[in-house]
This record gives C-alpha cells, structure tokens and sequence, in this order.
C-alpha cells in the first residue's frame, strides 16, 4: 500500500507533465488522515493534493470524480477539515452505491455533486446518469487536475460493490470520464483499485 500511495502521487505528477497517466493500485479512498479504514491504510488522494500544493503550486485546483461503487468518505472528511480557501480547491464528484457502506452522512457534506444509486441499476441507466451530471460538474468547476478513482467494484458479480454493471458498461464509463477530461484540456489521473 506503501507503494501504491508513491505510485499514486508520482501518476499524479506525470499526468500534469504529459497530460495523462495511470497508476496500476490506489484510490484508498475509505482513508483520511486521521484513520485507515474499509482496506485503505493510507489516504493516497488526499496526499495527492497536499503534496502538489506543497512542492508544486498551492493555488492548483482539482476534481475527484469517484465512480467506485462505495462512498469516498476519506477524502471527503480531509476535505472538510481544511481552510475554506483550500476547501474550495476541491469539487467532489461522486456517483455510488447508497445501499453498502460507508453511507458517512458527515463526509456527503464535503461533496459538490452527489449522485447515489440502487444496486439494481443498469449500463444505459448508468451511463446517461455520468454523463449529465458530469456536464453539469465541468459547466460548474474548471480544475487543474482530474484525479479519476476508478474502482471496478461496480461489474457485475462483485461480492462488495452489490451492482450490476457489465465489463462494456466500465469501459464506456472509463472512456467518458477520460473524452470530458479531453474535451475540457485538463490532465487526468486514473486510480485503479
Ligand atoms: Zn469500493
């Protein structure tokens, strides 16, 4: 885990270098700063952001987009300790699943666009979701870095995620999340556990 937090801090920089990058591992993003939890030792997406700010530019703004199939309440949480200057450096998409955990009511607070869904939903049901409310998130918020957690919990026959989605349904969802990132020039990070 040690080494996929590095990982995800070194994709991160790479994908503002070269516009996009990938880290095989990451995206723990049931860990804040204060504790691990549900398998995540260490707070990787928050690290992201606070080393960036440190060693690289402290106005740089990002956007989450967490399409996992659980809540992302870790940096959610870190997000809402912050300075209110810094809190407004970070939009947080999150589409899940509302029926498994973390169902945190305190983390929702931190999250500017906030979509919960049934176990039972569908690719087409899914999909049309993303993509309005992805527009309404770029329309809304313009960051310097995407940092996309891609949790693959959602395909259908994960014992956690309890959805429905098939292996084109996350492909499609992938490639949407990278055409607004495309579309709008900005570099993305993928997290991929
Ligand atoms: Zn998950």
């Amino acid at each position: 885990m040690k080494w996929q937090t590095s990982g995800s801090i070194l994709a991160a920089q790479l994908a503002i270098e070269h516009g996009w990058a990938i880290n095989l591992g990451g995206g723990f993003h049931h860990a804040s700063q204060l504790k691990a939890e549900g398998f995540c030792l260490l707070a990787d997406i928050s690290l992201i952001i606070k080393y960036l700010w440190k060693y690289r530019n402290p106005d740089l703004k990002f956007m989450i987009i967490d399409l996992d199939a659980h809540q992302g309440n870790g940096y959610a949480i870190d997000k809402s300790i912050l300075l209110s200057k810094e809190r407004d450096q970070i939009y947080i998409f999150d589409l899940y699943n509302k029926d498994i955990f973390p169902n945190n009511a305190f983390a929702k607070l931190a999250i500017n666009e906030h979509i919960e869904i049934s176990s039972d939903i569908q690719d087409d049901e899914y999909i049309t979701l993303l993509k309005k409310n992805l527009a309404c998130a770029f329309n809304e918020y313009k960051p310097d870095l995407i940092i996309y957690n891609a949790g693959t919990d959602v395909l259908n026959g994960d014992p956690l995620g309890n959805m429905n989605l098939t292996i084109t349904g996350v492909i499609d969802r992938d490639q949407i999340v990278f055409e607004h990132a495309k579309t709008n020039n900005i570099p993305i990070v993928m997290l991929t556990r």
